[in-house]
């Protein structure tokens, strides 16, 4: 009994903390192809106001390839893609088949997704989460999906985007998610159309960050500002490309000996006939522009040998410059159709560097830090939420410095 009394009043005295700590939540938005340098720019006036009262980063470290699912899910995992599977947008299991983002029967066939993405992590931990599209979420993994998802539909609006994630937010405490994933295109979209520099990548970054400020307002006016972390990132940067910067594949290889389930500006090559020196000899030296590798080969800091989705062969572009093929269905990659923006490129590139913004109870205020990869983001998700997270590639070690420390005062 006194045993008792004893470790109670431990842990009374440790709860002002523990307490504040564990009710906490995190929002994590994913805006789609935010390279970290627009923040600078004049729309980003709420996303520049939050990060002022917490983290910004001078960049974030993409995984490679620089894509969108590779990377969403690196973020939400820990994980680099050789260790979690979608090594790709576009790829090939040898039981699964093919993956494509627009399949749905394979984005929601769980067997694509490895590792444990942090939903799955709150779950099994009884704390609900919810998404609002994330790639991976479609899908349960682990036998695990959020309390709410939706499968994916790029037309949905923001606004209703916003709504739904505020109603959440608002739900009574004990049924509330304790995570929200939330994505918006609209960056990404201008920057292929258009290019990074355009007017229109503004016209996008003033509409995402609007989404914020509103987002930011609707958590203050619920009272849930003291509880709600919000952790703003992007998957990757973009790149300007331009016709005069395009390698011609075919001009190198015959496409009917490979095949190329994903082509630009990494292209993913099989030989059919499995003879791998035959198309080394032909692509190795083929262009000055074109970096062409054995799996085995691969640079290590490219993190991308040892999956079996990473194909026999792997030929990477340069910065700004584009693989295309005379054969190819899709307009992106057809001979003379190069316009825009493109990343996929090499993470360590600046033009590959992602937004990452973080504010809230549990968060430093008024930090820039360095550099850093995306897949210490986990760590820090299962940090704020009190979970314990499950093994991953990221250390929260890594980016303890994003955290707010014991008895810093609110803002
Ligand atoms: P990319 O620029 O090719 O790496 O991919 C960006 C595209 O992925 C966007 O235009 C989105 O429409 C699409 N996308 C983003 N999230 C999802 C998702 N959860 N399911 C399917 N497609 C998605
Ligand atoms: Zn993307
Ligand atoms: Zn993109």
């Amino acid at each position: 009994m006194r045993l008792l009394s004893i470790l109670c009043g431990v842990l009374l005295l440790a709860s002002p903390a523990s307490a504040q700590r564990s009710a906490q939540r995190v929002l994590l938005i994913g805006l789609d192809g935010f390279r970290a340098d627009y923040l600078d720019r004049p729309a980003a006036v709420q996303l520049r106001a939050l990060a002022a009262r917490g983290v910004r980063a001078e960049r974030m470290i993409p995984t490679f390839p620089s894509k969108t699912f590779p990377n969403h899910y690196s973020i939400v995992t820990g994980l680099f893609p050789e260790h979690h599977g979608i090594v790709a947008n576009a790829m090939r299991d040898s039981v699964l088949g093919l993956f494509r983002l627009s399949d749905r029967a394979a984005v929601q066939t769980s067997a694509w997704w490895g590792g444990e993405p942090i939903w799955v992590t709150a779950e099994r931990q009884g704390r609900r989460a919810a998404t609002y599209f994330w790639p991976g979420s479609e899908a349960a993994i682990g036998g695990v999906r959020p309390s709410w998802w939706y499968p994916y539909d790029g037309d949905r609006p923001n606004a209703e985007r916003e709504r739904q994630v505020l109603e959440w937010l608002a739900l009574p405490a004990d049924s509330a998610p304790g995570f929200i994933a939330l994505y918006f295109s609209d960056t990404d979209d201008a920057g292929h159309r258009h290019g990074p520099a355009a007017p229109q990548v503004d016209s996008a970054i003033a509409r995402v960050d609007s989404a914020v400020g509103r987002l930011v307002a609707g958590i203050a006016r619920l009272g849930l500002s003291d509880q709600v972390n919000i952790i703003i990132v992007a998957d990757h940067g973009m790149a300007a490309v331009a016709p005069e910067r395009t390698i011609v594949l075919d001009d190198h290889l015959d496409p009917t000996t490979v095949e190329i389930v994903d082509l630009n500006p990494v292209a993913m090559i099989t030989p059919r006939d499995g003879d791998v020196s035959r198309v080394m000899r032909a692509l190795q030296g083929a262009h000055p522009r074109l970096q062409v590798y054995r799996r085995e080969t691969i640079p290590a800091r490219y993190r991308f040998r040892s999956h079996p989705r990473i194909t026999p062969i792997v030929a990477i572009a340069d910065d700004g410059w584009s693989i295309v093929a005379r054969g190819a269905r899709s307009r992106e990659v057809a001979v003379g159709s190069v316009r825009g923006g493109a990343h996929g490129y090499d993470p360590q590139l600046a033009s590959m560097g992602a937004l990452f913004i973080a504010a809230g109870p549990g968060i430093a205020q008024g930090r820039t830090i360095s550099a850093f990869q995306n897949i210490h983001i986990y760590p820090l998700m299962a940090e704020l939420m009190r979970l314990q997270p499950a093994p991953t590639d990221g250390a929260l070690d890594s980016v303890r410095t994003i955290l707010r420390t014991r008895g810093a005062s609110s803002p």
